[in-house]
């Protein structure tokens, strides 16, 4: 995921020879990073999407028109303002990332990394489940499942996601998680992140950013949906989003519709847009930073309402208006494209 300078995650090249220096700039920065680091020479590999591909804008131009209006516009605006207003007020309100660099490294003895620890690992079975899904459905509503090989494509990176087996909280890694690319069954788990990820939600939110990196693999198995997704993103919120970039939106994107799932099949007696909130509350920064890789948090937030803004209306509903919706599948939401 990410957390560099208020996210999380990988990194924008795919040169292997320069991926200490990479790796080393990543714990530097605030945003939670994905780390692909090779064993046994602990080298942070880092995969960019548009790093190996270049430039392929016009690639795809089937994709239909867009339909975002200026009402989205003004509905996903307010629903930002809206998450980040409810985290203050929600007790398991996540920190967001500036707050959780400024902290001091946390002991993996301390009783809320602990319980971050606990709650990362109960979520893992059924965010591996639910990123499965999400991925599949994205990549119908974006047209990339028709084709057998798509599909192929498709089905073989939903499928890595369940390698995944284990949580290893990590001092060191402090508000950064991050996957060994090569032999991904671990994540490991800065503590400041654990301890500063206070429910479920945000919980599987994180946990599905991290496998969605694992589902494309070494092989940029999704490369294509990142891809789709960052030009629809790039196109609703007038910003370029390309290269790694592409990838972790995305990423972010599978975090919060498993997010989603996971608030309809774990009912509570809390609002649902305090539920939703929560998947992006980390983002909720006071300093907005961006870097190559990641889009700033703030404009994260805003790529994922715009790029579902159903759920960015959801998220504005009242609690009765909210609660009594049951949604069926991930297509319910941001069909239009
Ligand atoms: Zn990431």
């Amino acid at each position: 995921m990410k957390h560099l300078t208020g996210r999380h995650g990988d990194t924008g090249t795919r040169r292997i020879g320069s991926s200490a220096v990479s790796s080393l700039r990543i714990s530097a920065s605030l945003r939670l990073r994905v780390l692909f680091l090779t064993l046994p020479l602990a080298l942070a590999v880092n995969f960019s999407a548009g790093a190996q591909t270049g430039k392929r804008s016009g690639a795809h131009s089937s994709i239909p028109r867009d339909n975002f209006s200026a009402a989205d516009r003004s509905a996903v605006e307010k629903a930002i303002g809206t998450a980040c207003a409810e985290r203050i007020r929600d007790p398991l309100g996540s920190t967001p990332i500036d707050e959780m660099q400024a902290r001091p490294s946390l002991s993996a003895t301390n009783p809320d990394a602990i319980a971050g620890a606990r709650r990362a690992d109960r979520l893992l079975p059924v965010t591996r489940k639910l990123v499965a899904e999400a991925i599949v459905q994205l990549s119908k509503d974006y047209g990339l499942y028709d084709a057998p090989a798509s599909r192929a494509r498709v089905n073989s990176a939903s499928a890595r996601v369940q390698g995944v087996k284990r949580i290893r909280p990590n001092v060191d890694a402090r508000d950064n998680a991050s996957v060994l690319l090569r032999d991904p069954r671990v994540i490991e788990f800065g503590t400041i992140f654990l301890a500063g990820l206070k429910s479920d939600e945000a919980m599987v939110s994180v946990l599905g950013h991290e496998l969605t990196h694992v589902a494309s693999g070494q092989s940029d198995l999704l490369r294509p949906l990142f891809r789709a997704i960052a030009r629809r993103a790039a196109s609703r919120i007038n910003l370029t989003i390309s290269g790694q970039r592409a990838e972790e939106l995305a990423c972010d994107l599978v975090g919060l519709l498993a997010t989603r799932q996971f608030i309809d099949q774990a009912p509570s007696w809390e609002p649902p847009p305090r539920r939703i909130a929560r998947a992006v509350e980390h983002n909720c920064v006071d300093d907005d930073g961006s870097d190559e890789d990641h889009l700033s948090p703030r404009n994260t937030i805003r790529a994922l309402f715009a790029l579902d803004v159903t759920l960015a209306r959801e998220l504005l509903a009242t609690e009765t208006q909210s609660s009594s919706r049951t949604r069926n599948s991930l297509t319910a939401r941001g069909t239009a494209f």
